[in-house]
């Protein structure tokens, strides 16, 4: 069975791959997956700022949103076509996604008129946020989270730390989780503030991956006064608010997960001819696999969109983020396996590829933990989706 859209979604795709030949740099084309990660302090180039904000300027940002948005109010089917061309042809719309697919939704639902104008820089990459809700020791139970915000006048003073804190190193603002009512449940307490990362006693120490970029980093608050009026949404609230970005950084994810790892299996196709192991049965077998692995999700996603809860995350969705983190693992182990002895070497001439396969490994395990480990994911699809007790 070959599924395939309407002449209507065909017509939008066009219309998308006419803008993209003429606008799309080179360099957005170039699929990034760790493996010339190494030594990246995690800057943003200059040609990726001007591709997110032609994106924007063209509407094509985030198709879904209206023009001043960055968007042409396209339809929630006219979007998956958008982020399947975009994942067929590799091309990324931006380095730093946290200000579009987390900031700019969760403001424009709970934050003020003053802090809804913060979105559409957010959107077209001209403000970089981070997220700071992870701590030492509040990273699955998110709602341990201890810094501390205390009111004082019409500020908040904020003190402690946060940690693995993507893009901290670069951005200009944090969307920060703290503490305000240390004697409320811990999921009543917490509320979320908007901290320019410039302000007196924020302090920023990078964190280096497995494969040597540093885009993330621990981030430390000391008497750090921040307006009142920077409280998003209602004090207190706060736990909401983290449901809310969560959800929108897994919604839409899964297809280009999908698109990773379908580009994966070409990928595996010419190692193995590379590596003369093509005609090898269990190679074969093994690749037919993978395929079959990335096939299947794709239809379960689809599935996931029509499903009655559209809108919501749906059950097939809430599986996608693990089923593809812990499949692209298996892949690029297999892309080692299929090197043999040379599997584990990362130098440009022994290592096929320039270490594409050993290091794109080593950084697999980052999508299974960020966002919620693979082992919370299975607890919410055992409570949630299945109704399983807790234990
Ligand atoms: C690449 C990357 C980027 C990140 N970016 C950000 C960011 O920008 N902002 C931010 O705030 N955070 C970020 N994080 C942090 C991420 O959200 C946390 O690492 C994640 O939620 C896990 O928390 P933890 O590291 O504290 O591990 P822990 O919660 O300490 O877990 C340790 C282990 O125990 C398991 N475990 C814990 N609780 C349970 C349970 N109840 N049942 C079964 N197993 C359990 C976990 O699955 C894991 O294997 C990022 C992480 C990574 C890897």
């Amino acid at each position: 069975m070959r599924l395939a859209w309407g002449p209507a979604e065909e017509s939008f795709r066009d219309e998308l791959s006419a803008f993209l030949d003429e606008h799309a740099p080179l360099e957005a084309s170039v699929r990034y997956d760790f493996a010339t990660a190494e030594g990246s302090d995690g800057s943003i180039p200059a040609w990726s700022r001007t591709w997110q904000a032609t994106l924007f300027d063209h509407g094509w940002m985030i198709p879904g949103y209206p023009r001043d948005l960055g968007g042409r109010d396209a339809t929630p089917v006219q979007t998956l076509v958008y982020l399947e061309e975009m994942a067929a042809r590799g091309v990324s719309r931006s380095l730093h996604f946290p200000g579009y697919a987390i900031v700019a939704p969760s403001l424009l639902e709970f934050g003020t008129e003053a802090q809804r104008a913060l979105v559409p820089a957010a959107i077209r990459g001209d403000t970089v946020w981070c997220i700071g809700m992870s701590e030492p020791n509040a990273g699955s139970d998110l709602a341990g989270l201890s810094t501390r915000a205390e009111l004082d006048g019409d500020s908040f003073v904020v003190n402690g730390q946060k940690v693995w804190t993507s893009y901290a190193t670069i951005a200009e603002k944090c969307c920060l989780y703290v503490r305000t009512d240390p004697a409320a449940p811990k999921h009543k307490g917490i509320s979320l503030l908007i901290v320019d990362m410039d302000t007196p006693g924020v302090e920023v120490r990078p964190l280096r991956h497995i494969n040597g970029a540093a885009d993330f980093a621990e981030v430390f608050f000391t008497d750090v006064r921040i307006p009142a009026e920077n409280l998003v949404g209602s004090l207190n609230d706060g736990w909401r608010l983290t449901q809310g970005s969560l959800a929108h950084e897994r919604s839409g994810l899964w297809v280009e997960g999908v698109a990773r790892l379908e580009h994966g299996v070409t990928g595996l196709i010419d190692l193995a001819r590379e590596c003369g192991v093509s005609d090898d049965p269990n190679v074969r077998r093994r690749i037919a696999e993978m395929y079959a692995r990335a096939s299947s999700l794709r239809a379960l996603g689809y599935k996931g969109l029509a499903s009655p809860d559209s809108g919501r995350m749906s059950p097939e969705h809430t599986y996608m983020k693990l089923a593809s983190s812990e499949a692209t693992s298996a892949l690029f182990e297999l892309g080692m396996d299929i090197q043999g002895a040379y599997g584990p070497v990362t130098d440009a001439v022994r290592g096929a590829e320039h270490g594409r396969w050993p290091l794109g490994f080593l950084i697999t395990f980052a999508n299974t933990i960020a966002g919620g480990s693979s082992e919370i994911q299975r607890n919410i699809i055992a409570q949630r989706v299945l109704g399983l007790p807790r234990t």
